[in-house]
């Protein structure tokens, strides 16, 4: 159930992604979440990963390589990539239609944060329901 989910990140973690946010401003930026846990999900890593989108200013795609990499080195370890992060450059910090296009994997936690020249938003978390064909909000915990 997507209701008893809960994401922490620490105050440095979020301030991590708040200035990926606004230093790739007017491009989205983006990467990737490695976590631990089931229904409180802490992330334990942020790895940045290059925006390959033909057009970055409107869109993100997460390098296919970065990726593999990722999962060939956290398979190794503790934790497991529980989802990505990306920006909306003078947006709103909810996924958008065409994030919704995007969305297959039902476990993948999406952060999006809302940038605007130089500042961003704190992260908000979702996840792709095919309850309710869209994404629901996952509650973002941030510690001190
Ligand atoms: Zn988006």
């Amino acid at each position: 159930m997507t209701e008893s989910l809960q994401l922490h990140l620490s105050a440095y973690q979020a301030d991590i992604l708040r200035q990926a946010a606004a230093a790739a401003y007017p491009h989205e930026c983006c990467g990737l979440l490695v976590g631990e846990g089931e229904s409180a999900i802490v992330i334990t890593e942020i790895v940045p990963t290059t925006n390959t989108a033909d057009d970055p200013r409107r869109g993100f795609s997460i390098n296919p390589q970065a990726q593999f990499d990722l999962l060939r080195r956290v398979r190794a370890g503790r934790g497991r990539v529980v989802g990505h992060y990306h920006s909306h450059p003078d947006g709103r910090a909810i996924p958008s239609s065409h994030d919704l296009a995007m969305a297959y994997d039902p476990e993948a936690i999406w952060v999006v944060m809302a940038a605007s020249a130089g500042t961003a938003s704190q992260p908000k978390a979702f996840r792709h329901t095919h309850d309710i064909d869209g994404f629901a909000e996952i509650p973002v915990a941030i510690s001190p």
